[in-house]
């Protein structure tokens, strides 16, 4: 776990010391944690969720396509009211509505104007890391998911009667949401200034197909603004399945392949820096990008080029799920607390840390030879701003986590004699002087495209 980390601080630790401390530093185990992230992940309040959930549910629907005019009920109050929570928690917060004209199209029955909402806390650098949930609720009817799940749910009455009907969504995405919200106040208030600027979004429109992130992705897009990673989190507070199975301590993580994208990069780094910060809570990595017939807004992020990943609790109720049965009883707040930090560490290691070092070239060939002795694996990559150190991986083909590694110190090539290129995945990832590392990039060989083969008559 973060050997690199504890590497690099002993090192400059020990410069400053004389030859007896020297030596029982180098022997004495070094601090795994930087203290800034211990107190930021200390600092998520089960309360606060608590509070915001209630709030969230007192507007009786959040429906994308509900009232918008009421200030006290339906998607328009509940709208201000994050809008004006956001920007009451800190005022290092720059939170405004992220607005769009959406034109009627399949589940969006007729023209609407779709607010996110968005509080940007901005960094050294513009490079962007997202962490997200939707507001945005719904009711299908009798018996909600679990009706869908079965082929047998109704639709109920006009769609637009549906809009407003009572869909508290407590847990979808209530749980995501007040996460995103107390991430907010808690990376604003740590004092912390991170490398990266942290977007904190709260998403409309999910219900009908991912609509307010799509929007907001694909403008992204082609703005051409770098976005490092989407933390997307939704149904991530209950702790009690539909299937009676109890589970507080462990949380699913999903992530689009192929193995080595950033996608996957970046589901890899929330285990490993949740063990050194979270140590009691269990991280599933799930190697597909969601489960079966359902989706989320990572899925903007990821079909626009984003690396991104959703955190989905580990058992879930589909009986509560888009029903008015989705209510505060069925959230966990404990549990919830414990996802939100693994969140607010992955995030902000990954904030304060360097970019991943690029290891293609301007034409997109991958980095990697066989030099010196034609047997060797020789990588390379380009140098990143703010990196004082670079740590290269490997793996054998078929696992899926990385198994060895090394620190190689402040240069943009290293060979590992004697281990073929063919044989094992490589990455290198990319230390900044507080000791936090970046996500690894793997040297992933292209994909061959084959034409169809000719045949005489
Ligand atoms: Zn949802």
């Amino acid at each position: 776990m973060l050997r690199s980390v504890v590497s690099v601080r002993a090192a400059c630790f020990a410069l400053a010391l004389s030859v007896p401390e020297l030596v029982h530093a180098q022997r004495a185990p070094a601090p795994d944690v930087d203290p800034r992230i211990q107190k930021l992940v200390a600092a998520v309040s089960e309360q606060r969720l608590r509070e915001l959930d209630t709030k969230l549910v007192s507007f009786g629907t959040r429906q994308t396509l509900s009232d918008a005019t009421s200030t006290a009920r339906g998607i328009g109050a509940a709208r201000q009211w994050i809008h004006d929570e956001l920007k009451r928690s800190s005022a290092r917060l720059q939170v405004s509505f992220d607005t769009h004209q959406i034109a009627q199209q399949g589940r969006i029955f007729r023209d609407v104007e779709l607010r996110n909402v968005m509080a940007i806390l901005p960094g050294r650098s513009a490079r962007r890391i997202y962490i997200t949930g939707h507001y945005d609720s719904v009711n299908l009817g009798r018996g909600g998911q679990t009706a869908l799940n079965a082929g047998t749910g109704t639709a109920i009455q006009s769609p637009a009667d549906a809009a407003n009907n009572e869909a508290p969504g407590a847990n979808d995405d209530g749980s995501g949401t007040v996460l995103t919200m107390e991430l907010a106040r808690v990376f604003a208030e740590s004092g912390i200034e991170f490398d990266a600027t942290l977007v904190f979004m709260c998403w409309a429109g999910e219900e009908q197909g991912l609509i307010g992130s799509m929007a907001h992705a694909q403008k992204m897009a082609a703005e051409k603004v770098v976005v490092d990673a989407n933390f997307n989190n939704d149904i991530i507070g209950n702790s009690v399945g539909g299937n009676g199975q109890i589970d507080g301590k462990s949380v699913r993580i999903y992530s689009l392949g192929p193995e080595d994208n950033m996608s996957r990069s970046l589901a890899r780094y929330i285990e490993r820096v949740a063990a050194v910060y979270v140590p009691s809570h269990r991280i599933r990595l799930m190697a597909r990008e969601d489960r079966f017939g359902r989706g989320s807004d990572h899925s903007s992020f990821t079909a626009n080029g984003f690396p991104a990943v959703v955190f989905r609790e580990a058992n879930e109720n589909f009986a509560r799920q888009h029903s008015a049965e989705d209510k505060l009883e069925g959230v966990d707040f404990r549990y919830l607390a414990q996802n939100a930090r693994v969140n607010a560490a992955s995030a902000a290691a990954l904030a304060l840390a360097p970019s991943a070092p690029k290891v293609t070239n301007e034409r997109g060939a991958v980095l990697l030879t066989r030099n010196p002795s034609g047997y060797d694996a020789n990588l390379s990559w380009a140098a990143v701003p703010g990196a004082v150190s670079y740590r290269v991986y490997w793996r054998d083909t078929w696992n899926n986590s990385w198994e060895r590694s090394q620190v190689v110190g402040n240069i943009t090539q290293s060979v590992l004699p004697g281990l073929s290129i063919d044989d094992w995945v490589f990455g290198v990832s990319a230390i900044g002087a507080d000791g936090n590392e970046s996500l690894v990039s793997a040297y992933v060989s292209q994909v061959r495209t084959m034409n169809p083969v000719r045949i005489a008559r």
